[in-house]
């Protein structure tokens, strides 16, 4: 990676923890779920309001360091009005990268500013804050499937 396109990267980062996107606990939900990263100390409290299939909304409220609240800012913008199928597969996408040390690149077009957090990739440590949100969205979604099957 460049130093000019590190440094973009950082801004980008920067832009979303300092105005954090979809922010705050808002009603209705169908869950809630926290999530804590004790390495780093960063914790998130992540609502998941579904329509069948589609995401509705996701709101949070979050603590910690930059990369685990600015990635959690990023998820959101990706994943609300899509389907949990495709949240999951970001999902899927953004852990590939982040533990590919380097070798696996996303696609601007899918993924947006998540590409930003290419460079957390040659830091193992950090990969946990940049994946908290989205592992409390992931689960949030497993759980909004399992009530439904048991309200059937
Ligand atoms: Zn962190």
């Amino acid at each position: 990676m460049t130093a000019d396109l590190s440094a973009l990267y950082q801004d980008i980062i920067l832009d979303h923890y300092r105005a954090k996107h979809h922010a705050g606990l808002r009603e209705p939900y169908d869950v809630a779920v926290t999530h804590v990263n004790p390495s780093c100390g960063d914790e998130l409290v992540l609502r998941l309001s579904r329509d069948g299939d589609r995401i509705a909304d996701v709101g949070y409220e979050a603590v910690g360091c930059s990369i685990s609240q600015a990635s959690t800012s990023v998820m959101t913008d990706l994943v609300i009005g899509g389907t949990t199928q495709t949240a999951l597969e970001l999902y899927d996408g953004f852990l590939a990268m982040l533990e590919g040390q380097g070798r696996v690149d996303l696609d601007e077009e899918t993924y947006g500013d998540a590409i930003a957090f290419n460079g957390v990739a040659q830091f193992p440590a950090r990969v946990k804050c940049a994946m908290l949100g989205w592992a409390a969205l992931r689960d949030a979604i497993v759980r909004t499937e399992k009530a439904g099957e048991t309200h059937e």
